[in-house]
């Protein structure tokens, strides 16, 4: 028997196929985009624009998490969204005015550095959540159950009291698990806050696709950027090794010459080091580097690049730093490294285990990294003339 269409029928199977079409075409546009990078920011940020933009999901907001294991944590790493109605009209009719399309926003983002700049995000990256508690949280709950979750008008209430709630206030949410092998890597959350435009079936099952897709994505690029970490790790100190020292201090260079800000270099030795090897012999030498090591990196800022240099000699950059400060700096390390109890430190020449330090600072004492290099060590060669266990500039 023929089965004919009604005119009705017609019209809604084309506007399915219709509607096919381009959930197809974003899917498509955000896996290629995911593909031109390894550096997780940019999957990120590839992830969350798919989600909002206009040519993409369109969700009014979206947050990512990640989930950090070792210390049993769930932690907001972006987000992007508008946070009031007069900011979304701006930005959404510029991009309407613009015509910008999914691929252009995702390179307007790499171009302007790869930064997500706005309070939202700010806040969103403050978020953290217990990973494992009694009373698990909504994000808890989402990890552990691996599932998507869709809060609607009626059963978001239930939440009221939780911190993502809380945070959000949203009326309508849905939350996505993102997936690397087995394991739920972290979430997305994304709602239409200023529209309140209801969420549809659809939307949440292209939101789960493009999500499956992110999962792998992140999974990738965090083993690449494990791999660049190690491959620029000195073995012994896990410290940045010599060549990674030379990358960054050109890297820093080139960015306080860009952005007119200082910067310094400190150079540092060990005193006496060679008398506690030829004594103790070169593996409590090791164990000596190592610990020096950790109490350096423990003891300096999260903006300082502690490497390497060589031997049993370190550098810290320390970008955005000015003379006076770095000087600062270095005599704390050198307490700290006084007053620690290194094993056998009593046959030192003085019964303590102490360093020398050197201070070059960009622009003053050099433009070029070489010129810095210099300059440092010949202030840890007079610091040793001074008697060592002293920092000089
Ligand atoms: P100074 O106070 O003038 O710095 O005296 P020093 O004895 O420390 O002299 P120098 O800085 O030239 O020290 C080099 C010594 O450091 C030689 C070697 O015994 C030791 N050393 C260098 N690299 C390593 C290493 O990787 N492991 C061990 N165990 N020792 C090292
Ligand atoms: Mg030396
Ligand atoms: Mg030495």
């Amino acid at each position: 028997m023929l089965h004919f269409m009604s005119m009705d029928d017609i019209r809604k199977t084309k506007q399915e196929l219709e509607r096919t079409k381009v959930e197809l075409g974003i899917l498509y546009e955000v896996s290629n985009a995911m593909r031109t990078t390894l550096k997780l920011d940019e999957i990120l940020y590839i992830i969350l624009t798919g989600v909002t933009a206009h040519t993409g999901l369109g969700f009014n907001r979206a947050l990512l998490f990640l989930v950090n294991e070792k210390d049993g944590l769930i932690e907001g790493r972006m987000g992007i969204g508008p946070e009031s109605g007069e900011e979304a009209n701006r930005i959404w009719s510029q991009i309407k005015q613009e015509k910008m399309g999914l691929d252009d926003l995702i390179d307007a983002h790499k171009i302007s550095n790869n930064s997500v700049d706005s309070a939202f995000n700010r806040q969103v990256r403050h978020l953290k959540f217990p990973l494992r508690e009694n009373n698990a949280s909504l994000l808890a709950m989402a990890v552990l159950d691996g599932m998507p979750l869709y809060l609607n008008k009626e059963n978001i209430c239930a939440y009221r009291q939780d911190g993502a709630i809380q945070f959000l206030k949203s009326e309508e949410l849905v939350v996505v698990p993102l997936r690397s092998k087995e394991k739920v890597s972290g979430l997305i959350l994304a709602d239409n806050f200023i529209t309140k435009k209801p969420i549809s079936k659809d939307e949440i099952r292209m939101l789960i696709m493009l999500s499956n897709q992110a999962g792998l994505a992140i999974e990738n690029s965090r083993l690449y950027e494990k791999t660049v970490t190690h491959a620029n790790s000195d073995y012994l100190t896990e410290l940045w090794n010599h060549g990674y020292f030379q990358y960054l201090l050109q890297k820093e260079l080139e960015k306080a010459r860009a952005t007119k800000t200082p910067l310094s270099l400190m150079m540092m030795d060990i005193d006496d080091f060679k008398i506690y090897n030829d004594v103790l012999g070169h593996q409590f030498g090791d164990r000596m580097l190592k610990k020096l090591s950790l109490l350096l990196k423990n003891q300096s800022r999260q903006m300082d690049h502690v490497c390497r240099y060589g031997g049993e000699e370190f550098t810290v950059i320390l970008p955005e730093t000015e003379k006076k400060e770095a000087f600062l700096i270095a005599e704390h390390l050198r307490k700290e490294i006084e007053k620690h109890v290194f094993i056998h430190e009593e046959i030192m020449p003085n019964k303590k285990m102490t360093v020398s330090t050197g201070i070059a600072s960009f622009p003053e004492d050099g433009e070029l990294p070489s010129a810095l290099i210099t300059s440092s060590d010949k202030k840890l060669y007079e610091a040793k003339r001074r008697g060592k266990n002293n920092t000089c500039i």
